[in-house]
């Protein structure tokens, strides 16, 4: 079994984003040059998260809506005490900060509608995702 591992740096631009980055992480795949496999990919932040869901616009306004309906920014929270955040953390935690996703053949088993997201919380900020893959050339 080989196990490649690569950063990917991102810059966001507002406080709520939704990116999907599955070409990015396709491209850490090609890369790797693992052909059967699974392949993680892992964001580095407490206030962020990695998912996966289908890439239309409305849908993912959607989203957007159930988090703030979930988990309002402006709602009482301890953690606000000392850093005015915690529905970033709060939505980060619903969300998870991980997705595996089984490789066969060269490339990630995705469902036609399925696309990785990193899902931002607490922008602008430079972030920095870890992708992971593991198996056999
Ligand atoms: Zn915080």
């Amino acid at each position: 079994m080989e196990v490649y591992t690569q950063e990917l740096p991102m810059r966001t631009s507002r406080r709520v984003e939704l990116i999907d980055i599955t070409s990015m992480v396709t491209g850490v795949l090609e890369s790797s040059g693992i052909r059967n496999g699974i392949l993680n990919v892992f964001s580095r932040h407490s206030t962020s998260a990695i998912f996966i869901n289908e890439n239309e616009s409305r849908l993912l306004s959607d989203i957007e809506s159930m988090l703030e309906g979930a988990v309002p920014v402006d709602a009482s929270y301890g953690h606000n005490i000392i850093d005015n955040n915690a529905d970033s953390h709060l939505r980060a935690v619903l969300l998870g900060g991980s997705q595996t996703v089984p490789v066969i053949n060269g490339s990630m088993d995705l469902g036609t509608w399925q696309s990785i997201f990193f899902a931002e919380f607490d922008g602008p900020r430079n972030r920095r995702i870890r992708v992971s893959v593991a198996g056999k050339p």
